[in-house]
């Protein structure tokens, strides 16, 4: 990438011609018009996803009826969904399944890991350890589970730089987001998982932002928990099922709280008691959201084929051209990036502090290039290699150019506050 000439669009359109990538784009209904920087927050939509959903609801539903539990696979889908997610996030077969929303998944393994009577029994361990910038669902949870358990267990909150000097003996258990919603800040799961290891601790990490946004080794880099989200950059749609990560070694002596018929190891013999599956099935609760299922399974299958060292390349190539492009065309007109400078410690969006965010950031939504606007004066642009293009960055800063110079986003209409921001 030109890092000293000035760039053009015609620069841009030229990167996309040689964008190893491009045909993915291909793979999504992005309208005409639209320029998309807001995958991290709801993916695109897979051009095969209403096709996927109409036969389940036509044929599988409508003509099959209950048969389709069988006939279907419909009983079996969250584990072979969840098979089919393993390789993008470097777990093995048998490890991952699709279920419930990620603040649900949350509760099930801190909430599973805090009951374990052997931890119960060590006072000492007092603390959920957390970090301040958390999604803030991750901080609730805990806190509900804290409640919960009357107290047994303070949140300890600290700073992101603080939390390897805090896994120490009085953790209980660990709560981290992989990467913050906010600056795209991105941590070292090993040395965090190494960290947790010699403290003789847990951590239970969130991958909400980086499952389909950068390469994970969750297998080689000692993660024993993890969950995530379905609907950003794995592109299942709004409200998407969450996923599940447990190691294998870890599947039979950790006990869900929420003992469901479908964690049972054999649901349909109707037993009176709960008898928790072996493996990782344990982890679902009730009868699987299967349409919904069905499109996140479209919408991993985007990744079909796609090699990762190249997404997180061109992720990496988007994000530095955006930026580039803001400190090029918009140096003087009051934006602060707030993300990593440092590639190895950015992950696939950025965020730009600003006076106005939220105003301007309607004011381009306006005009069809989507971003979103975070609390208390951030906005936020999501780089998703499969469908952004080089010259998305281009029109995008342009956008922004015009609507800040032009004074645009002044307009009355953009000053109103959505529910949904
Ligand atoms: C998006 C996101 C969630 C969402 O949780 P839901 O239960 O699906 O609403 C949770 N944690 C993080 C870090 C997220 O980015």
């Amino acid at each position: 990438m030109p890092t000293t000439t000035a760039l053009t669009r015609a620069a841009c359109e030229k990167l996309d011609a040689g964008d190893p990538l491009r045909h993915a784009r291909e793979r999504f209904r992005i309208a005409d018009g639209t320029v998309y920087l807001d995958g991290n927050s709801l993916g695109a939509m897979p051009a095969s996803t209403p096709a996927a959903v109409a036969q389940t609801i036509a044929r599988d539903w409508g003509t099959d009826l209950i048969r389709s539990w069988n006939t279907a696979g419909w009983a079996n889908l969250p584990q072979v969904v969840g098979d089919r997610l393993a390789p993008l996030i470097g777990a093995l077969p048998g490890e991952v399944v699709i279920a419930d929303s990620t603040s649900i998944n949350i509760f099930k393994l801190l909430a599973g890991i805090l009951s374990r009577p052997a931890l119960l029994a060590e006072p000492s361990r007092r603390f959920i350890l957390t970090e301040r910038g958390n999604f803030p669902t991750d901080i609730y949870i805990a806190e509900g589970i804290s409640a919960m358990l009357a107290g047994r267990y303070q949140l300890k909150v600290v700073e992101g730089g603080a939390l390897v000097d805090s896994l120490d003996e009085t953790v209980a258990a660990a709560l981290i987001t992989h990467v913050d919603y906010r600056s795209g800040f991105m941590h070292s799961m090993s040395a965090l998982n190494l960290a947790a290891t010699r403290a003789g601790t847990s951590i239970v990490w969130d991958l909400s932002h980086s499952a389909g946004a950068v390469p994970l080794q969750l297998s080689e880099n000692g993660t024993d928990f993890a969950v995530g989200c379905g609907y950003k950059y794995l592109n299942g749609g709004p409200g998407a099922p969450g996923f599940v990560y447990v190691r294998q070694s870890h599947q039979a002596t950790l006990q869900t709280p929420l003992s469901g018929w479908f964690g049972h190891t054999d649901p349909f013999a109707f037993a009176l008691h709960y008898a928790p599956a072996p493996d990782i099935r344990r982890f679902l609760c009730g009868t699987p959201p299967v349409l919904g299922v069905v499109a996140l399974n479209a919408g991993i299958a985007t990744f079909d084929g796609i090699d990762l060292a190249s997404l997180r390349a061109k992720s990496l190539a988007l994000s530095e051209l955006f930026w580039q492009l803001m400190d090029d065309r918009c140096a003087d007109l009051g934006f602060a990036c707030v993300s990593p400078r440092d590639k190895t410690s950015r992950a696939s969006h950025l965020s730009f502090a600003h006076m106005h965010a939220y105003p301007i950031m309607q004011a381009i939504i306006g005009r069809g290039v989507i971003g979103d606007f975070r609390q208390p004066n951030l906005m936020r642009f999501g780089f998703t290699p499969l469908y952004t293009r080089f010259v998305d960055c281009w029109d995008a800063v342009a956008t922004i150019r015009e609507v800040v110079v032009s004074g645009a986003w002044r307009d009355a209409k953009f000053q109103a506050r959505n529910q949904v921001s």
